[in-house]
């Protein structure tokens, strides 16, 4: 199916237009996505599960259908102020003081945290992953760009976006004034022409540790900056698709279009935004005691679990996450990996004769799914074509079935299931039957680990812990004997 013509029959919901459009890239066969990625300063939550794994199945679905997808996701490491707003510590900063580390540790300790979280949930790797510091040189440029055209001023070392030059301002999210202005402190808001101003750079004040020259004195980017000069650079000129959580959509993207657009850059063609999660029906917030990071979740369950429930509700539904939710999901994800473990066991004995009737069944599923999918990327619609596809070769295999059918069948799963949905991790699916099997193995390696420790070979029994360590399993010894988690 990847040599397939890209299909022109793809339609999304666009935010922009404020309605389902169909999808056409500006290069033909072409796609380029920018999607805002995570403020690397503390673990992931569920909430950012859920829009990477919205964002993945629409590449993924791209890619299906036959399109090259450039996928550009960034890592704010600098910029993003405590409060989301122009002023407050930087996030990472604080985070550094917190933990008595460097800013920049901090950054790559949550960030190969989060880069453990996406492989687990098999999320596949993006294209180009650019950090904001490494594009300090492109956020100043676009800032003069700004500044040359009269969209922004200096004051005092910072530079603010002046929003009454640019009437088009808010209109994505159809809100113009930022609330959060509201609050902020009097010698800001002095600074600024307008409360709706945002700041593009900032001067650092003493103590301030993340700092760079710039022609305004040193300082730091501003938190929206660094998207659409990241953007640009490497999706160029009116890119296809820019996606993120609804939550970001003001201010983050409403600044991030009037940067690029105010200096004079195409911007994005289509906006999409992925729904929020809720557990026990509340937005997760820290403030509320909901917050859930996905390393606990994935401690507790199966990824491909619930990477299933996630793609079980549609990307601009809410998705509630809930011990029930789970264990609903526990069960549909089993019905299909239970009856593709079985397709597969039978293939290579299955006798060479057709089974007309189930393959055409097969094949209906799969155009049910597709146009799912072409339909602003219908994932419950598309579990539902799957279900049905169980439904019918459970039936089937209550008596003999021929290869050409089980293959059908298999296709199906892996193409749709596996490849589109990606709910089947390489190294094939995460059935019932392995986890008895890594336990098993588990209680080996932990066995011989402690028979070296006994006989002194210390050296030998931290190669085991350091080899689990690299596949990410943590063993802790307890006074109960080594406990092991992943
Ligand atoms: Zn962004």
């Amino acid at each position: 199916m990847s040599a397939r013509t890209p299909d022109p029959d793809i339609f999304l919901y666009d935010t922009l237009q404020g309605r389902k459009v169909r999808f056409v890239p500006s290069t033909p066969g072409r796609v380029g996505m920018y999607l805002c990625g995570p403020t690397v300063y503390s673990d992931a939550h569920l909430g950012h599960a859920k829009k990477e794994v919205a964002f993945d199945v629409i590449r993924r679905t791209l890619l299906h259908f036959g399109y090259q997808v450039r996928y550009v996701t960034n890592v704010t490491d600098v910029g993003h102020l405590q409060g989301d707003a122009d002023e407050g510590e930087d996030k990472l900063q604080a985070r550094a003081r917190l933990e008595r580390l460097e800013p920049m540790e901090v950054a790559d300790k949550y960030f190969w945290s989060f880069v453990r979280d996406m492989d687990a949930l098999n999320v596949l790797k993006p294209s180009i992953n650019p950090r904001a510091t490494g594009h300090i040189p492109e956020q100043i440029k676009l800032i003069e760009e700004l500044i040359a055209r009269g969209h922004a001023y200096e004051v005092n070392g910072s530079v603010y976006f002046d929003v009454r030059s640019w009437p088009e301002y808010g209109k994505l999210s159809g809100r113009k004034l930022d609330e959060q202005a509201e609050g902020t402190r009097e010698a800001v808001r002095e600074e600024k022409r307008d409360p709706r101003d945002f700041a593009l750079w900032k001067r650092a004040e003493p103590g301030h540790l993340m700092r760079w020259d710039s022609p305004w004195g040193v300082g730091f980017p501003g938190w929206h900056i660094e998207c659409s000069a990241m953007s640009l650079k490497y999706l160029g000129e009116g890119f296809d698709i820019h996606g993120g959580g609804l939550d970001l959509q003001f201010p983050h993207h409403e600044a991030e279009i009037a940067q690029a657009e105010a200096a004079g850059h195409a911007f994005a063609r289509y906006w999409m935004h992925n729904n929020m999660l809720t557990i026990g029906g509340e937005k997760m917030s820290k403030s509320k005691g909901n917050f859930t990071t996905i390393a606990d979740v994935l401690s507790q369950h199966d990824p491909m679990v619930v990477r299933f429930l996630l793609v079980s509700s549609h990307y601009r539904s809410v998705t509630e996450f809930s011990e029930e939710a789970f264990q609903s999901a526990q069960g549909g994800y089993r019905r299909l990996t239970e009856a593709l473990h079985e397709v597969e066991r039978r293939l290579p004995t299955a006798p060479e004769r057709d089974d007309p009737a189930l393959r055409e069944k097969v094949a209906a599923h799969v155009q049910e799914f597709e146009q799912a999918m072409r339909d602003d990327f219908n994932t419950p619609r598309a579990v539902a074509a799957l279900f049905g596809l169980t439904t019918d070769v459970n039936a089937a295999l209550s008596g003999e079935v021929g290869r050409p059918a089980l293959e059908a069948a298999r296709d199906a799963y892996r193409q749709l299931g596996g490849n589109v949905l990606g709910l089947f991790a390489e190294g094939g699916t995460a059935g019932p039957d392995d986890r008895e099997v890594v336990s098993a193995l588990m209680d080996l390696v932990l066995e011989a680990r402690q028979n070296y420790r006994l006989q002194k070979q210390y050296a030998e029994a931290d190669r085991l812990r350091d080899t689990l360590t690299r596949v990410g399993v943590t063993v802790e010894d307890t006074k109960d004997g080594p406990r092991w988690r992943r």
